[in-house]
């Protein structure tokens, strides 16, 4: 039976480890969330970035705009808290309303402060292999390869997925430690075969119960990005209950991935705050 990651005690490690880095700092790092709209899961997600980030002694510069708000006014906003020294990092909780261009808004967030890691310049730096601000759910996987001491060189992983959110830098990310790697998607032939030849398999395909036992090799080790709401509480995409008489380790839903990506924007938030200190 598989190895199961316990990523909430992982991601406790990096808060608490990010609070004691904090506080040791002149100036606490300021973290500027700007959630558009009264999206219910975004107010979540938003809600908890905010507590957690507070509790790690960073300081809280929320803003909660109007869902009607124009592109001008939107754009504005993140003008400012671009040209204000105290907001060292600045997030933009997507999706965004239908109306409003979310890429040209990504790309107003100056690259130092680009927390998320999704503006041009961060994912150039990532395809480059220089220094930058990484995109916090594949980072968060990462993490926890790390963690169990799993090794990446010269190793087969497969990703199931390729946005841009998490896919494609994670892929990006294995290939600079080195591994194999092959990137499938909703047009890959046989994916459960392709799956089979993986030592790490990274799925975040949006699917519930996409990876069954039929596309794991035995020994495998197998992250499970994906999120979904059923009527038995949360599951992901993959078949966790049958695949992991079969893998070597296995994230669970919740309680794997999930809690990593906050704790790596936090992360992210502490690395962009010592690059470019509140003067
Ligand atoms: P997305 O919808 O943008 O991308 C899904 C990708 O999976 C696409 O590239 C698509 O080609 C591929 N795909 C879809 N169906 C497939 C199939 N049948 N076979 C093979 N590939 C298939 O989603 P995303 O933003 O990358 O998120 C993926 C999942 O991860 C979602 O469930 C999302 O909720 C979850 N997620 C979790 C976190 C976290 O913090 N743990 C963060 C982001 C996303």
């Amino acid at each position: 039976n598989a190895l199961v990651i316990d990523g909430r005690a992982v991601a406790a490690g990096v808060r608490a480890r990010v609070a004691r880095e904090v506080a040791t700092l002149p100036t606490p790092p300021g973290l500027a969330t700007v959630l558009i709209g009264d999206d219910p899961a975004s107010a979540i997600y938003v809600r908890n970035k905010r507590r957690q980030c507070a509790e790690a002694g960073m300081r809280d510069l929320h803003r909660h705009l109007p869902g009607e708000i124009t592109q001008e006014a939107a754009a504005a906003v993140v003008d400012e808290l671009a040209s204000d020294p105290q907001v060292t990092g600045i997030l933009l909780q997507l999706p965004l309303p239908p109306h409003l261009d979310a890429a040209a808004l990504i790309e107003r967030i100056p690259p130092e402060k680009d927390v998320d890691g999704l503006t041009e310049r961060s994912t150039g730096r990532l395809a480059l292999g220089r220094p930058g601000l990484r995109p916090c759910t594949p980072e968060g996987v990462m993490v926890l390869l790390d963690e169990i001491g799993a090794v990446l060189e010269g190793a087969h992983t497969v990703v199931v997925g390729r946005s841009n959110l998490v896919g494609k830098p994670m892929a990006q990310l294995l290939l600079q430690r080195n591994a194999t790697v092959t990137v499938c998607h909703s047009r890959t032939r046989d994916l459960a075969a392709v799956c089979r030849t993986a030592d790490v398999l990274v799925v975040a395909a949006g699917v519930p119960r996409l990876i069954g036992e039929d596309a794991v090799k035995p020994g495998a080790i197998v992250l499970d990005v994906g999120i979904h709401r059923t009527e038995n509480g949360l599951c992901g995409d993959v078949d966790t209950d049958t695949v992991r008489e079969i893998a070597g380790v296995v994230t669970p839903v919740p309680g794997g991935v999930g809690p990593m990506t906050i704790a790596m924007l936090l992360q992210n938030t502490l690395t962009a705050a010592r690059e470019n200190p509140i003067t």
